[in-house]
């Protein structure tokens, strides 16, 4: 993802977050219409039941005006009107989930003598109420002054309370004695004990309730839980970027490292076929000189052994066997020197069937014997063709102050010494025994 595209995707987030909010406010609320015309059945009593006189009725169809004339006759006058929340009496308990509400809203005239209106909800609370008795089920109420009545009011559910007379009849614990809207029964309006007789009339606007579909606290906690939740997604989604950039890198970087070691393969292959002699797999004169220099370079060499040999009359194998042949001679001599000197000597090919072998920290006499030695087994090499071959030697010790080339030179005349000696034999220069003589 680019910065441009995050950024505006921020933006987004924030502006979005902005909007959200401040349009809590806008979110329609749940709403419950309760009279008139509601699903509901309605009622309307008066104090038959205790001999009373007073008379009530509904004055529209519709049920939006109620009249009653509370007369002179039982030993408490009354009259009310209301609504039950469940047509089966049988099941009057259940009632209706009101907890999901948060207000109750008054539009109501009132016309009468009464200067006190009492508002009440009827509601069973399990823990307290007995499905035997109506009278059991909560009364939560408030009273509202006449003149609050004749315009709309919104009362919220908090602002009603238990009645006292409920309280103490039912004998309520503190802990059941709250408001339990889970099943409310019944709303009702009617007036307390000391309320005027006369004739009193509601004009019924409307009643309902309503509730917010989402609180605000979980609107909040929504908007809070989104961002958390993005935040997280951002973090997992840069870890995973990062986890999988560092699996490339880790790969590449074991790419080039193969890639280097390949480098190096070769260059090391290139290296040793620079220094090495292709015929005999001895060292080339470059190759000589080069370990020569690391070993001058080694403070802990003393002084070096050389060793010149030359193969006799080597022409004449040429001339007699053929090139190939003569190849074939130098291959098993080089083999033989390579083999019968030790790893810390180093054997040349000097150039045409002459050798240089360089014996660090030897002294004269063990160079002088390895030089019989190989003197002796040069001879002892078996060909096809059925011919031997010899090859004389020269040997000069070359000192640690020395250089190469005058100790070479030194060893080649002795080489030329032994050529003229007769050949397929040893000679060494003239100081060469000299710290054992
Ligand atoms: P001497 O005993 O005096 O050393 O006699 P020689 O015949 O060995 O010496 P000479 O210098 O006369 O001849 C060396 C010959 O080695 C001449 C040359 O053709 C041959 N030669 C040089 N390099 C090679 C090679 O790489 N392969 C073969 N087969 N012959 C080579
Ligand atoms: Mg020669
Ligand atoms: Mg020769």
């Amino acid at each position: 993802m680019n910065s441009k595209l995050t950024n505006l995707l921020y933006l987004a987030a924030v502006s979005l977050t902005i909007i959200a909010l401040l349009s809590y406010p806008l979110i329609p609320k749940r709403e419950l219409f309760l009279l008139p015309n509601s699903a509901f059945p309605t009622f309307s009593l008066v104090d038959k039941e205790t001999n009373g006189n007073s008379q009530a009725k509904w004055l529209k169809p519709d049920h939006s005006m109620w009249y009653c004339n509370m007369k002179k006759g039982a030993k408490i006058p009354s009259c009310n009107f209301g609504q039950y929340f469940n047509n089966d009496i049988s099941q009057w308990h259940i009632g209706l989930n009101l907890s999901q509400y948060q207000t109750i809203n008054f539009d109501v005239n009132y016309q009468g003598p009464a200067n006190y209106i009492r508002i009440y909800l009827r509601s069973f609370d399990p823990a307290v109420s007995d499905i035997n008795e109506f009278n059991s089920a909560q009364f939560i109420t408030t009273t509202i002054r006449k003149v609050d009545f004749n315009k709309p009011l919104v009362y919220d559910f908090n602002e009603l309370h238990l009645a006292d007379w409920w309280v103490s009849e039912f004998d309520v614990p503190k802990h059941h004695a709250r408001i339990n809207l889970n099943h409310v029964t019944e709303l009702g309006i009617d007036f307390d004990e000391k309320s005027p007789l006369g004739e009193h009339t509601f004009q019924i606007n409307n009643i309902s309730l309503s509730g917010d579909y989402i609180e605000k606290e979980h609107w909040y906690l929504g908007i809070l839980s989104l961002w958390l939740t993005g935040i997280v997604l951002r973090v997992v989604y840069q870890l995973n970027k990062l986890y999988k950039r560092n699996k490339q890198e880790k790969i590449r970087l074991a790419e080039m490292t193969n890639y280097a070691q390949e480098l190096k393969q070769k260059s090391d292959t290139y290296k040793n076929l620079s220094i090495t002699d292709a015929l005999t797999q001895t060292l080339n004169r470059y190759g000589l000189q080069n370990h020569l220099q690391i070993l001058l370079e080694n403070s802990a060499t003393t002084q070096i052994g050389l060793i010149i040999l030359d193969i006799d009359f080597f022409k004449r194998i040429n001339d007699k066997w053929g090139h190939n042949i003569g190849d074939e001679v130098l291959c098993s001599v080089g083999l033989l020197l390579n083999n019968s000197t030790r790893q810390t000597d180093l054997v040349a090919r000097w150039g045409g069937e002459e050798f240089v072998i360089l014996c660090p920290n030897t002294e004269s006499p063990a160079l002088f014997s390895l030089a019989e030695k190989l003197r002796i087994e040069i001879t002892q090499l078996e060909f096809l063709q059925d011919f031997s071959v010899t090859a004389s030697f020269g040997m000069s010790m070359m000192q640690p102050t020395e250089q190469f080339e005058s100790s070479f030179k030194a060893a080649d005349e002795a080489l030329y010494k032994a050529k003229n000696k007769g050949r397929n034999c040893c000679v060494v220069t003239p100081n060469f025994f000299n710290k054992y003589g």
